[in-house]
C-alpha cells in the first residue's frame, strides 16, 4: 500500500460518514498545487550531484498551508502528497489558522557534509520562493531536518522576498524561534498520552511504555512521560532496539546521544533486540514515533499493547488499524496526536509576525490548552457516535475544511 492510499481511504470514510457531496469531496481531496524541482549542487569535493525536491501545497481554504519538510531517501512525490493532505487534516483538527502542505528532499543527511546539505537547501528555496512565504506556504522541520535548515530558509527566502522571519518555523531561538518549538512534538504526545490514560482509568505510574524511534519526537516524548512517572521499558532507533522491563534511563540515554554520533548505537546496561521487536512487547502503550508504515497486516497479529499513540505520520496501515479496532485496541491518530509541533510553530509565527517574545511557561501552557481542547472535542465525538478516534478526528478536521471552503466559495 502506499501512503496516499492510507490517507485516501481515511479521508473516504470520514466522507461518507459526513454525507458530503462528491464535487465537495473532490475538492478536498486533490492538491492545490504540486512542485518536483531538480536541485544540483556542487559537492565538496567539486563534484556535481543533482536531488529531487517536492512541495505540495494541498489546501488553504483556512489560511496559510503549513508543513514540514523531510530530508530522507525514501521521499516521493506520492509521500509528500499524502504528508500534505495529512497537514490540512490535522492544521484543523486543533483549529489552527492555517492549510496544509509539505515538502522534502530525496536524501540520504548522513552522506553529506553540513555545507552541502545548507547549499542543498538554500538551492531548494531559490527554485520555491515565489510560492511559499508567511501568507502563503510556513515550511518547519520534519524528519532528518532541523533548526540549522529553518534558518538557512529564512536567510535565503529573505534574500529574494525580504526578510521576514514568519516564513519558516523552527528557527533556532537566538534567531526568532520559539522556547519550547523543539520538545513540542513530543511534549504533545506526551500531554496527549496522559489525556487518554486519564479517561480510560489508567494510572500513569503503572503503564509501561515502548517508543519507536529516538530523534526528536521519540526523546522528548520518552522524557516527558517518564517525568509524568510512566515507565519507559524500551525504545529504538535505526541501530536497534533498548529494553529494560524495571524501566529505562532516559536521562541517561539522552545524553549518550548528544554526546556520540546521534544514535544509541553501543549504549549499555539493557537488552539489545532487532529494532522491528519493540512492536510487539508486552507493554500497556507502544509509541511508534519514527517512520511510516510500521505496523501492516504481517505484524500486527504480533501487537500486544492496548494503546498505541501515532505519533509518527502514518505508522499503521488500513488493514492493520482495522485489525487493531477489532481487536478492542484504543489508536490515537496522527492528526492529533504529533499535532502538538505545528501548535507551537504556530505560536512562533504568531510571535515573529508580532515581534514579540512568548516564555517557555506560555507556549507550554497554551499547547496544553489547544491540544486538549482537540482532545476532548475527538473524545466526545467518538464516543457519541459509537466510532475510532481516527474517524471522529477526520470528521471533525475534514468538516472545518468543508464549512471554510464553502463559506469562502469557490475561487
Ligand atoms: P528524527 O529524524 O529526528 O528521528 C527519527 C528516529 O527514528 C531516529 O531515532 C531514527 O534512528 C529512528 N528510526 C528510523 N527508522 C527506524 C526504524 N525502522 N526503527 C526504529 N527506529 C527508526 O525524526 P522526528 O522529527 O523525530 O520525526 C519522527 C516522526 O514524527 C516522523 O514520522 C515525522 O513525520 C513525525 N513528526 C515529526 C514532527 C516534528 O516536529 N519533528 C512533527 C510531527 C510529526
Amino acid at each position: 500500500m502506499r501512503a496516499l492510499d492510507a490517507t485516501q481511504l481515511y479521508f473516504t470514510r470520514a466522507a461518507e460518514h459526513l454525507g458530503l457531496q462528491s464535487r465537495v469531496c473532490q475538492l478536498l481531496a486533490d492538491a492545490n498545487r504540486e512542485l518536483q524541482v531538480q536541485l544540483p549542487i556542487e559537492m565538496d569535493d567539486g563534484h556535481l550531484a543533482t536531488f529531487t525536491g517536492y512541495r505540495v501545497q494541498h489546501n488553504n481554504a483556512r489560511g496559510p498551508m503549513k508543513g514540514g519538510l523531510r530530508y530522507h531517501p525514501e521521499v516521493d512525490l506520492d509521500e509528500v502528497r499524502s504528508l500534505a493532505a495529512l497537514m490540512t487534516w490535522k492544521t484543523a483538527v486543533v483549529n489552527l489558522p492555517y492549510g496544509g502542505a509539505k515538502g522534502g528532499i530525496a536524501v540520504d543527511i548522513h552522506q553529506l557534509s553540513e555545507r552541502e546539505l545548507e547549499r542543498l537547501t538554500r538551492k531548494f528555496v531559490s527554485k520555491l520562493h515565489e510560492v511559499i512565504g508567511p501568507d502563503t506556504d510556513i515550511p518547519a522541520p520534519d524528519m532528518g531536518t532541523d533548526y540549522r535548515a529553518m534558518a538557512w530558509i529564512m536567510n535565503e527566502y529573505g534574500k529574494f522576498e525580504g526578510f521576514n522571519p514568519a516564513c519558516v518555523t523552527g528557527k533556532p531561538v537566538e534567531l526568532y524561534g520559539i522556547p519550547g518549538r523543539e520538545e513540542a512534538t513530543g511534549r504533545g504526545v506526551g500531554i496527549l498520552c496522559l489525556k487518554l490514560l486519564s479517561r480510560l482509568g489508567r494510572d500513569p505510574q503503572q503503564t509501561r511504555v515502548a517508543i519507536q524511534g529516538f530523534g526528536n519526537v521519540g526523546l522528548h516524548t520518552a522524557r516527558f512521560l517518564q517525568l509524568a512517572d510512566c515507565k519507559i521499558v524500551a525504545v529504538s532507533d535505526l541501530t536497534g532496539a533498548y529494553f529494560k522491563p524495571g524501566g529505562l534511563d532516559i536521562s541517561e540515554m539522552i545524553q549518550f546521544v548528544h554526546r556520540g554520533d546521534g544514535t544509541l548505537r553501543d549504549y549499555r546496561g539493557t537488552e539489545l533486540m532487532p529494532a522491528e521487536q519493540l512492536l510487539e512487547l508486552d507493554v500497556d502503550v507502544l509509541i511508534p514515533a519514527a517512520v511510516g508504515g510500521v505496523i501492516t497486516n504481517s505484524n500486527v497479529h504480533h501487537v500486544k499493547a492496548p494503546i498505541i499513540i501515532e505519533a509518527a505520520n502514518g505508522p499503521i496501515w488500513p488493514d492493520a488499524d482495522d485489525h487493531l479496532a477489532e481487536a478492542g485496541v484504543t489508536v490515537l491518530p496522527d492528526i492529533l496526536a504529533n499535532a502538538g509541533g505545528v501548535t507551537v510553530s504556530y505560536f512562533e509565527w504568531v510571535q515573529n509576525r508580532q515581534y514579540y517574545d512568548w516564555s517557555l511557561d506560555r507556549v507550554r501552557q497554551e499547547l496544553d490548552r489547544v491540544l486538549s481542547g482537540a482532545f476532548e472535542e475527538v473524545w466526545q465525538m467518538a464516543g457519541e457516535r459509537k466510532m475510532s478516534l481516527r474517524t471522529a478526528a477526520y470528521i471533525l478536521g475534514i468538516d472545518r475544511v468543508r464549512q471554510a471552503v464553502e463559506l469562502g466559495g469557490i475561487r
